[in-house]
């Protein structure tokens, strides 16, 4: 059956030889399709779209005590082929490799941003090599960047995604499908860990010293592509300057998987090589993964539980840029100044317009800006107060919420807030707030029906990062508390408190 069931399953890059990506009825036909194949394969709709499309979640194998792996792509729907790349994988799975579904749980989401993925046009990411017929837009149905939204949550998308598939599956490893703009170097494809270093170090370490070398040997020996940490050269024409990633901020996918004490791998296929070949390098990272994630994933396992049960007494609230490894080789591609007008303006790039791309690959010893310290931490309480404003927010996100059900006398410390800034340029809508001034304790009495987080839970270093005045990501960032009274407090010291757990928005 095999040969024949892959046969009939194929996708929109592959019967229009990569001129055309998947349209969302073609990527639920897809899924009917491999439906019919298998009676196994299961799917969930974890969230529904502004525009009304029911999101897809496929599952397959089931087993328990099994390590869960999320692929998840289109967050970004100028950025396609992760969900044409999701689709073979489907395939192979009710295929060829049957045999992984024994050994874990897949659940793909190949079409996130659904509503952005159908206004398909050829006038997006005109930079981008292919498809030629196009391809859809960054922004949902709102407005607003999927990948700016895991902590505020404004989106049905997101908030389906944190609550219907991160909280409910609880997935070991989420791999996050994109295509870069940036800079022009040597590597089909890049990858990120989470960044922020409130994650638990040993998730962090075991990505960055054991699963992507590993992973990036693979891709090198067994299908000869070269691929590195996602970063951009701080200047194309002064690449000594350095190899920058991103950032710190759980705002994003990987990062915000990270402080959920999970495994997270960004992929970013390299914008300037064919629709093909960004396809095909994604299909084959998404391989590698698996089988380095099946490899280890027994360790990986007690990584994360072990991450679940630590609990740091402080924590970082702001973040720098720092060099991870010095003198490293970084592919460079050869660029020249233009004579303005002459070059490429590429305004995603950051690399100053008008440079002609000299298309010579050389490695080039750097430094590789690839990781974040905190420059500023806070301690983590043992509770905070918080009121309605944060409930639904903190329960979307699967984090525990209890409310009082009697009066408590505590030594509260709030922030006696100094100064209050707005940032001048909105951004997804906000003008984000960052505060300064400082912690005061006093002792107070709260009423009975007072909503309390306590940190002593799995998702503790979550909700520190949501809910601390000084988090420059937090509820606070958001806007949740203009007008600043209250504002999320601490009770520090280890208090008893006769409280009910919350289980739905009051
Ligand atoms: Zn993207």
């Amino acid at each position: 059956m095999s040969a024949m069931a892959a046969g009939l399953l194929r996708t929109t890059a592959e019967t229009s030889d990569y001129k055309s990506t998947s349209r969302y009825d073609d990527v639920i036909a897809f899924i009917h399709a491999v439906q019919k194949i298998d009676p196994e394969i299961r799917v969930e709709t974890f969230a529904t779209t502004t525009e009304g499309r029911a999101l897809p979640l496929v599952i397959v194998g089931s087993g328990r005590k099994k390590p869960i792996v999320f692929i998840m792509a289109n967050i970004h729907a100028g950025e396609v082929e992760g969900k044409e790349a999701a689709q073979m994988l489907l395939r192979d799975l009710v295929t060829t490799h049957r045999k992984l579904r024994e050994r874990m749980t897949i659940l793909i989401a190949p079409i996130y941003n659904a509503d952005g993925n159908e206004k398909i046009s050829t006038t997006h990411r005109t930079t981008q090599v292919g498809p030629v017929n196009g391809v859809g837009v960054r922004e949902n149905g709102q407005g607003l960047d999927l990948n700016r939204d895991y902590m505020k949550l404004e989106s049905p998308e997101a908030r389906g995604l944190v609550a219907n598939v991160l909280a409910r599956w609880d997935p070991l490893v989420t791999i996050d499908l994109h295509t870069t703009n940036g800079s022009y170097h040597g590597y089909q494809l890049t990858y990120a860990p989470p960044l922020n270093p409130n994650a638990d170090a040993r998730i962090i370490a075991f990505e960055r010293e054991t699963l992507l070398p590993e992973i990036r040997e693979r891709m090198k020996k067994r299908h000869g592509k070269e691929t590195y940490y996602y970063g951009n050269f701080v200047d194309q024409l002064e690449p000594e300057k350095g190899w920058y990633t991103f950032d710190n901020r759980p705002r994003f996918g990987n990062n915000y998987a990270g402080l959920r004490n999970r495994f997270a791998i960004l992929s970013e296929a390299y914008s300037y090589i064919d629709f093909r070949a960004r396809v095909e390098v994604t299909h084959q990272f998404l391989h590698e993964i698996l089988r380095a994630v099946d490899k280890h994933a027994q360790k990986m396992m007690r990584i994360a539980a072990a991450a679940d049960e630590a609990r740091p007494k402080t924590a970082g609230v702001r973040f720098e840029i720092k060099p991870w490894r010095k003198s490293v080789p970084i592919l460079w591609e050869s660029a020249t100044r233009a004579e303005p007008g002459e070059g490429i303006a590429n305004p995603d790039t950051g690399n100053g317009p008008d440079i002609i791309r000299g298309g010579k690959i050389t490695p080039l010893k750097m430094t590789d800006y690839g990781i974040f310290a905190a420059t500023e931490k806070s301690d983590v309480p043992y509770a905070f107060v918080v009121d309605k404003r944060a409930v639904a927010n903190l329960l979307t996100h699967g984090i525990v919420v209890e409310r009082l059900s009697a009066p408590a006398n505590v030594r509260l410390s709030e922030f006696a807030v100094a100064k209050s800034e707005h940032a001048e340029k909105p951004f997804q809508k906000h003008n984000e707030v960052t505060l300064t001034g400082k912690w005061k304790d006093r002792d107070a009495t709260l009423d009975e029906g007072t909503f309390i987080v306590r940190t002593d839970q799995p998702l503790g270093r979550l909700a520190f990062y949501l809910l601390d005045a000084r988090s420059d990501d937090g509820l606070v960032e958001w806007n949740f508390f203009e007008d600043l009274v209250p504002l999320p407090a601490k009770i520090m010291k280890r208090t008893p408190l006769v409280a009910t757990v919350v289980r739905a928005a009051e």
